[in-house]
């Protein structure tokens, strides 16, 4: 059986619409399947309108979140809630194509374990967006070593990557690039990103910068390492002026030069709380995963249960 997973924040129009495309989808290919909504503390009418899709199709399932703990904790959420032989997970606002969702189930059944499915295109975006994206990616590629800069959430897991997954015991989680990091028999399939048809993007500027941030974390200690080249860099620098203010004392011009000091102080004393500031960064993340709280918390759930 297929779990197809649908994390929902704020989708009210979208939660039937969903359903019913996949069902119709699915059924047609004579796929087994279930689908699985995982209501992110939705402030709409969201788990009403799930409630309604479960009583109307059986294959429906819903939990529903305490509060909104994000798209990564949902998704894990539905991993670990769903009961199917492969699990995929993909936007309940429909903009990754159910259509797709046919082609990588056919390549889980010849024996793939990890279905990516990666952009053709990206959709309608501004060039800000697009570019300050194609930064995010190439640090994360580097951090996984895999080419990461057209991946999306879009995936079908086999149950055994789903449990390698749910196995891992880190609270910060990047779904997109852990996946990758699991390994397993991996093929990826290409779709092109849909316009959204109802309400709006959850992201805006500031959300997707903490994002970016977020993830490089949790990911990579370059940023760690940039503090170090930062500090070589530094010395270096101080190397030269040492040399140059030396010889001046030495020649007897050493009057002026109070514009080195400061420009010294300034920069040293500006790298100085930046270091601290990267470091203290990571120290938060390590915080939080040292505390072991839960990914998320579910206040209720519906749908059928045999397992
Ligand atoms: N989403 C979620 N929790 C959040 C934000 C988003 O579960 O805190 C879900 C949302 O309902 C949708 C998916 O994540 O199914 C992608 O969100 P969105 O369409 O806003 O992102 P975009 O497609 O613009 O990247
Ligand atoms: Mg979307």
């Amino acid at each position: 059986m297929l779990s197809v997973i649908l994390p929902a924040y704020n989708e009210e129009k979208m939660i039937r619409k969903a359903s019913e495309t996949i069902d119709r989808i699915l059924s047609a290919e004579q796929i087994p399947y279930e689908i699985v909504f995982v209501n992110d503390g939705s402030k709409d009418n969201t788990w009403s309108e799930i409630e309604q899709a479960a009583e109307e199709n059986p294959h429906v399932t819903g939990i529903l979140f305490s509060r909104n703990f994000g798209k990564e904790s949902a998704m894990l959420a539905g991993l670990a809630e769903a009961s199917g032989d492969c699990c995929a997970v993909m936007d309940c606002d429909l903009q990754h194509p159910p259509e797709t969702l046919v082609e990588m189930y056919r390549l889980w059944e010849q024996g793939y374990e990890v279905i990516e499915g990666v952009k053709r295109t990206r959709g309608k975006e501004s060039t800000l967006h697009r570019m300050s994206a194609g930064l995010f990616y190439k640090l994360i590629s580097k951090a996984v070593k895999i080419d990461m800069s057209r991946a999306s959430d879009f995936k079908l897991l086999d149950r055994r990557a789903v449990d390698a997954l749910l196995s891992l015991p880190e609270r910060n989680v990047f779904f997109r690039a852990l996946s990758s990091w699991i390994g397993f028999k991996t093929v990826s399939v290409e779709f092109d990103v849909q316009e959204r048809t109802e309400g709006e993007s959850k992201w805006s500027t500031r959300s997707l910068i903490q994002y970016a941030i977020k993830n490089i974390a949790i990911f990579s200690t370059t940023a760690l390492q940039c503090v170090t080249i930062a500090g070589v860099a530094v010395f270096v620098a101080a190397i030269i002026l040492g040399i140059q203010t030396l010889v001046r004392y030495f020649s007897g011009h050493a009057v002026e030069g109070f514009t080195t000091v400061i420009l010294l102080i300034l920069i040293i004393g500006s790298l100085v709380m930046i270091s601290l500031g990267i470091i203290g960064y990571y120290i938060g993340k390590i915080y939080e995963e040292v505390k072991g709280r839960p990914r998320y918390l579910i206040s209720r759930k519906i749908g059928r249960k045999e397992q």
